[in-house]
C-alpha cells in the first residue's frame, strides 16, 4: 500500500498503553490513520524518517483564551482581583475589536503549533474570528463565545449580539472537520439565572457542548455558598446545564459531592496547573477526580496568567504541583501527566473517537520530538524525558487531520512574519493604554 504520509517512528508512544513500541510505522491517507504496525519498508508519497524521535498524539489543550497572547506581561504578580479588574477587563475595554482577536489568535496559534498543540478549546470574544483563524491555521478548535452578564467587548449595549455571533459561528462552521462551535458562559459568577437558563435553551435547541471557569477561588465558592446556599456547580446542575457536555476550567474549590456529580454527568475537567500557580488560587484535585472516573484534560488558560502556551512545560508544572501539594511522589506519574494532554483531554471534550491516541482509523493528528539535544539524552524513559525535561522547543514536526503544518521550525499554514509585526503593532497600543 502507497500511504499519502509515511513516518518511521524511532519511538512510538500510541498512548494506548503505559509504554513505548521501537522502530514502528505509521501510515496517513486522507486525513486518517491507516496503519500502526512494526517497520517493514513500507512506503509512502511523503515519507519522514523520525531517526531519534519520539512520535506521539497531537496535544490538546482543553482551556485558553488564545487571544490573550497580545495580554502576557501586562499584569504579573498582582491578585486575581487586580489582574482583573485593573488591568485585563479595562484592557480588553478599550482595545478589543476584531482585527486584535484575529491577531491574538494568530500569534497565539504560531505558538501553539509549534510547541505540538493541534486542538485548542478556546473561550473568548468575536469567537467567529477564533474560528476563521483556527480554521486557516489548519488545526482542531472547540470554539466557545463568551457570554456574560455586564457589558463586553462584542456585547457593549447587552443587546444580546452574542448570541447573534454564536448564530455566525453555527451557519459558518456547519459540519466543519476541524471547528466546533460551542458555548461559553464565562463562569457563575459572571453569569446570572436568567443568563445560565437562555444558554441552556440555546444548548438545548442546537445541541452545542458547554465550556465554563468554575470553582476557581475560595472566594468564588464561598460567595456562591453564601449567595445561593449552593456550591456553584450544584447551582449550575439546578439550572440544567450539566444536561450538556460541559467542560469545566480549573475545579480547583470542589467538594467531594461535587466531585460524584462531574463523574455521573460526565463533565470535562480542564486542570490548568500554572494559572492557577500564577494567580495563587490553589490545587485541583485531579488524582482524586481521576481515581473517580473524570473526564480531566490539561490547559494552559490564556497567556495573560501563564505566560506562555506550552503544554510541556503544563504537564511538568502539573505533575509536580500535586507531588508537592499532597508530600506524595506518586500523586501523579509522568505517564498520568501525558495524558492528561493527550487521550484524557479528548475524553474531556468528547473528541476520544476521533483524536488523543495514534489508532487506525483516528485522525491523523500526529507530532514528532526531537530526542538529540543534551538536555533529552540519554533516552532511559522517553516518557519521563517528554514530561520533565522537553520545554516545547524539541517539537519537529506537527500533523493535523493528515496534514503537514509545522515542518524545518516553520508554521506552514500562517504567516510568521506578517503576524509578529502585526503584533508589535498591537504592543504599542497596549503600552499607550498603560502609561
Ligand atoms: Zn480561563
Amino acid at each position: 500500500m502507497n500511504f499519502d504520509l509515511g513516518i518511521r517512528c524511532d519511538y512510538l508512544l500510541s498512548m494506548t498503553k503505559n509504554s513505548w513500541d521501537r522502530d514502528f510505522f505509521i501510515g496517513v491517507t486522507g486525513s486518517k490513520i491507516i496503519e500502526v504496525a512494526p517497520w517493514k519498508n513500507q512506503k509512502a508519497k511523503k515519507f519522514i524518517d523520525a531517526k531519534n524521535k519520539v512520535v506521539l498524539p497531537g496535544l490538546i489543550n482543553s482551556h485558553n483564551h488564545l487571544a490573550m497572547s497580545l495580554f502576557k506581561g501586562v499584569a504579573d504578580d498582582d491578585s486575581l482581583q487586580k489582574w482583573l479588574y485593573d488591568y485585563i477587563l479595562p484592557l480588553e475595554a478599550k482595545l478589543l475589536n476584531p482585527e486584535f482577536v484575529r491577531i491574538g489568535t494568530e500569534l497565539a496559534t504560531l505558538e501553539s503549533i509549534s510547541f505540538g498543540v493541534t486542538t485548542t478549546c478556546d473561550m473568548y470574544y468575536f469567537e467567529d474570528v477564533v474560528g476563521d483563524v483556527l480554521d486557516r491555521a489548519g488545526v482542531r478548535g472547540l470554539i466557545g463565545e463568551a457570554i456574560l452578564d455586564f457589558p463586553v467587548p462584542d456585547n457593549k449595549d447587552q443587546s444580546g449580539n452574542d448570541f447573534k455571533i454564536l448564530d455566525k459561528m453555527r451557519e459558518r462552521f456547519k459540519s466543519h472537520e476541524r471547528i466546533t462551535p460551542c458555548l461559553a458562559p464565562h463562569s457563575p459568577y459572571a453569569c446570572g439565572d436568567e443568563t445560565i437558563k437562555k444558554v441552556v435553551k440555546y444548548a438545548d435547541k442546537y445541541d452545542l457542548k458547554i465550556l465554563m471557569h468554575l470553582s476557581e477561588t475560595e472566594k468564588e465558592m464561598h460567595d456562591s455558598q453564601t449567595q445561593f446556599q449552593m456550591t456553584p456547580l450544584k447551582r449550575m446542575e439546578k439550572l440544567g446545564l450539566l444536561e450538556h457536555h460541559c467542560i469545566f476550567a480549573h475545579c480547583v474549590c470542589i467538594t467531594e459531592q461535587d466531585i460524584d456529580l462531574i463523574v455521573d454527568k460526565n463533565c470535562g475537567v480542564a486542570y490548568c496547573p500554572e494559572s492557577n500557580m500564577k494567580l495563587g488560587s490553589g490545587v485541583a484535585p485531579i488524582p482524586k477526580l481521576l481515581s473517580k472516573g473524570a473526564r480531566v484534560g490539561l490547559g494552559t488558560d490564556g497567556s495573560a496568567s501563564n505566560n506562555d502556551l506550552s503544554l510541556f512545560r503544563e504537564m511538568d508544572c502539573g505533575a509536580k504541583l500535586q507531588k508537592l501539594s499532597s508530600k506524595d511522589p506518586m500523586a501523579m506519574s509522568a505517564f498520568q501527566a501525558l495524558q492528561l494532554a493527550t487521550i484524557k483531554g479528548a475524553q474531556a471534550l468528547g473528541i476520544e473517537n476521533k483524536v488523543g491516541s495514534l489508532e487506525v482509523g483516528k485522525e491523523a493528528d500526529i507530532i514528532i520530538v526531537d530526542l538529540s539535544s543534551p538536555h533529552m539524552q540519554p533516552v532511559n524513559n522517553v516518557i519521563s524525558q517528554l514530561v520533565y525535561s522537553t520545554s516545547g522547543l524539541e517539537v519537529d514536526t506537527v500533523i493535523c487531520n493528515g496534514k503537514i503544518l509545522f515542518e524545518g521550525h516553520q508554521v506552514l499554514s500562517l504567516d510568521q512574519e506578517k503576524i509578529l509585526s502585526e503584533a508589535k503593532r498591537m504592543q504599542s497600543k497596549i503600552q499607550g493604554f498603560l502609561k
